[in-house]
């Protein structure tokens, strides 16, 4: 049966053999909406369509689902074979974080990759920092990171990396979407199949890389002897930060070790999730705190007094230890604190701003050359490790600039810009999200309105950014200010708009 397909001036919607309607809108993002009800029709698109979206979403920067319920092997495996394809059979690196659902994953994506006859490199459970550099280091065609990254514990996701160890790009995604879509997949017969091998050594390649870094005094970071509290929410970190943290002389108590995917919290690194590790921090003495995400891509920060310090100063610390290090060119997302903005004014360099995505970010800091970026979200980026997000070097960067200051990092923090941020969700079931924007951008008395990504109103000292998540079907709302009260101030004077 071939797919059939219906024209329409907004969108194409695809319907195909499995009643499965895949919608694709004018701006490329794509959603595969699976029925629920067992005789929903491919014939009935209409009654399709009107099913939830929120199981299965498709888009460039990867296939992300609820495990059972949109994220099946079926699925897993047509996108995985569609990507081996598009790598021609090439050589393909795949890590997962430590999802009960990744061994699942995994092999539905092995299936696809070695029916098209890849050859793959299986890495283990690991950060997705580390697939991406271990496609770098092995000169591999791409690699496929198993991990939903922050979402909870019933999500997957197949995240695409191509030959330059980079999420792909919106081309070479649509490229890979398409070959899926079309069913144009290479099948290889018995004797093109490919193989499997595993590579034990990712990990210790990645902390090698670390600790070789032009910025890092390790001994003088292992004078130090910090005292550290390392939550993993027993995610990939488990296996990875603890013993980057030993190998620069720090005695390390560890949460959530164990990387069996049962997260003991809801698994995003944000304040109101890291009391269990600020009561440690204090209980142990220890001079600094950290989390990271199932994936260990971000990084959050407790102070020595169990303070979070707010993911947004993780970065913040890091560029202004970079740039009195190396002056350059900055690259961060639309919503990354303006705190950046005044640390790189102190030292007269230049801030770039994208739209939110970590790929975004890695392109822009490679046209800018730029010395360091990344997101707001705890994901540090530092060219010289690899374009992309990366927690451990975020920890290697903050430690060091804890032992060259001999500051704690309370006080460390206290010498940065102070900024309050407040990050709020919109069900969009429940909103005309684009009528509202528009009403918004007709009503703003902002100085200035910002479309890199969204909608951004930013004042003096202030902004309000209001843009739909790549990653889940929600309206995300961030507001800064000086101070928390000027920060609800201006995020209630928005609230009218959503009622
Ligand atoms: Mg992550």
């Amino acid at each position: 049966m071939k797919n059939k397909k219906t024209k329409s001036t907004k969108s194409k919607v695809h319907t195909t053999k499995d009643s499965a309607v895949v919608k694709i809108s004018s701006k490329g993002r794509i959603k595969e909406l699976i029925s629920t009800k067992k005789n929903s029709s491919a014939k009935q698109p209409s009654q399709t369509v009107s099913a939830p979206a929120t199981n299965l979403m498709i888009s460039v920067s990867g296939i992300r689902g609820i495990v059972g319920d949109g994220l099946t092997p079926e699925v897993v495996t047509k996108y995985a074979s569609a990507f081996g394809t598009w790598a021609n059979g090439g050589k393909i690196v795949i890590g997962r974080d430590s999802r009960v659902s990744g061994e699942m994953v995994r092999m539905a994506v092995v299936a696809g990759l070695l029916a098209t006859g890849c050859r793959v490199i299986d890495i283990g459970i690991v950060s997705t920092p580390t697939t991406e550099i271990a496609v770098k280091n092995l000169k591999a065609y791409g690699g496929i990171a198993i991990t939903a990254s922050h979402n909870p514990v019933n999500w997957n996701a197949l995240k695409l990396i191509g030959p330059k160890g980079l999420f792909l790009d919106q081309a070479q995604g649509n490229e890979v979407i398409e070959l899926a879509l079309k069913e144009n997949i290479q099948y290889q017969h018995w004797d093109r199949l490919g193989k499997i091998e595993y590579y034990d050594h990712a990990i210790q390649n990645h902390i090698d890389q670390i600790l070789e870094l032009e910025y890092l005094n390790v001994s003088q970071i292992r004078d130090r002897r910090f005292k550290v509290v390392i939550d993993c929410v027993n995610g990939a970190g488990g296996i990875f930060i603890p013993k980057l943290l030993r190998e620069m002389g720090c005695e390390v108590l560890i949460l959530n070790e164990e990387p069996h995917g049962i997260f003991p919290r809801n698994p995003e690194p944000v304040a109101e999730n890291l009391n269990q590790l600020a009561n440690a921090v204090i209980e142990y003495k220890a001079d600094i705190g950290l989390a990271v995400d199932p994936d260990v891509d971000r990084l959050a920060i407790v102070d020595e007094n169990g303070q979070p310090i707010g993911e947004e100063y993780t970065l913040a610390l890091a560029v202004d230890f970079i740039l009195s290090r190396k002056p350059g060119a900055v690259v961060i997302n639309a919503s990354t604190s303006m705190a950046i903005d005044d640390i790189a004014q102190k030292y007269g360099c230049t801030v770039f701003r994208t739209k939110i995505g970590e790929i975004n970010v890695s392109t822009k800091m490679h046209e800018k050359n730029a010395v360091i970026g990344g997101e707001g979200n705890g994901g540090v980026i530092l060219p010289e490790i690899h374009y992309g997000r990366d927690a451990a070097t975020g920890i290697a960067l903050v430690l060091q600039y804890l032992s060259a200051s001999g500051k704690k990092i309370s006080e460390l923090k206290q010498t940065l810009p102070q900024y309050t941020m407040i990050k709020t969700k919109i069900d969009l079931a429940k909103v005309n999200v684009d009528q509202i924007l528009q009403k918004i951008i007709n009503k703003n008395d902002a100085k200035k309105v910002d479309r890199t990504d969204g909608v951004k109103l930013i004042y003096d000292h202030a902004w309000i950014h209001f843009r739909k998540s790549n990653t889940e079907p929600i309206l995300r709302t961030i507001v800064e200010a000086r101070t928390q009260q000027e920060a609800e101030k201006l995020l209630s004077s928005f609230t009218l708009f959503f009622k």
